[in-house]
């Protein structure tokens, strides 16, 4: 599908539950919905909600050279920047790494932006990595095994001998064992931004975002269960992988919103 021209609209043709197709979601963050989704959510806060996990993690392993592969708006790609890792920025989304850069510049930071689908990385990527990593429930836009196949050989391509991926992942498990109808919704920022699963069956999530201006975008995604991406990771090569449940997000719910895999290459 052709994105040459500036996306207003999102177009998943007459019958959206139907469309499960890895290369749509270039099209699904059209501009208005980035620029809101960035308007609103504070990224103090969503710092603050997010805690220093990550940069934990990294630092624990002594990693220096950092690849986000999923930069998006730019929020990780800053944050880690800001915490000392050098940071190569990677999004198969040209919007959002225009938008990423933009954010940098404000916050006085020269991203170094790299536009790659994941499934391709090693041919637009120089060198090797301490680290790749790929959150904010981003991995879920694959659609078929193939496409996951690959896009962790190319993560694992791209790491050095001692490398860790850190991916993260909404608790689809949830949604698919405990039954649509118990799908809570949550909410962004109090209430300025709701997001709600509107469909969920084994090959698709559809989650409707609604904004305070009554304006309604969706994402289509595929339910990952969390057992399942543990073993991808394992056949790809990965030795050692702990998964940690973030309670942070959780919005009065006993069970973790997010997964985090930490995938250690040895
Ligand atoms: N990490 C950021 C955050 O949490 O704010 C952005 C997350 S956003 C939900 C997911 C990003 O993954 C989008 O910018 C999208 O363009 C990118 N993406 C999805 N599939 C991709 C693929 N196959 N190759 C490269 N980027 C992809």
């Amino acid at each position: 599908m052709s994105n040459a021209t500036a996306n207003t609209e999102q177009d998943f043709g007459d019958k959206p539950i139907e469309r499960r197709d890895t290369d749509n979601y270039v099209n699904e963050y059209v501009d208005s919905f980035v620029d809101k989704w960035d308007d609103l959510i504070d990224w103090d806060s969503r710092a603050k909600s997010e805690g220093s996990f990550f940069i934990d993690v990294l630092k624990e392993r002594g990693a220096k050279r950092v690849l986000d592969a999923a930069t998006g708006t730019g929020f990780h790609s800053i944050r880690l920047l800001e915490a000392g890792f050098d940071v190569v920025s990677v999004d198969g989304a040209p919007e959002m790494l225009v938008k990423a850069f933009e954010n940098g510049r404000k916050r006085g930071h020269i991203l170094r932006t790299t536009q790659a689908d994941w499934r391709e990385l090693n041919r637009d990527i120089y060198g090797r990595y301490d680290a790749v990593v790929c959150l904010g429930n981003s991995f879920t836009h694959l659609f078929n095994e193939n496409d996951r196949r690959k896009a962790l050989a190319e993560f694992y391509a791209a790491l050095n001998h001692d490398g860790v991926l850190i991916l993260d992942q909404r608790n689809y498990d949830a949604i698919l064992d405990h039954g649509y109808s118990s799908a809570h919704t949550f909410y962004y920022c109090g209430d300025n931004v709701s997001v709600h699963p509107e469909h969920v069956d084994d090959g698709l999530a559809r989650f409707r975002y609604a904004f305070p201006d009554n304006s309604v975008y969706h994402l289509n995604m595929y339910p990952l269960r969390k057992a399942y991406v543990r073993r991808l990771m394992r056949e790809v090569g990965f030795q050692n992988i702990e998964t940690f449940g973030d309670f942070k997000e959780t919005y009065h719910e006993a069970e973790p919103d997010f997964f985090i895999h930490v995938a250690d290459k040895r």
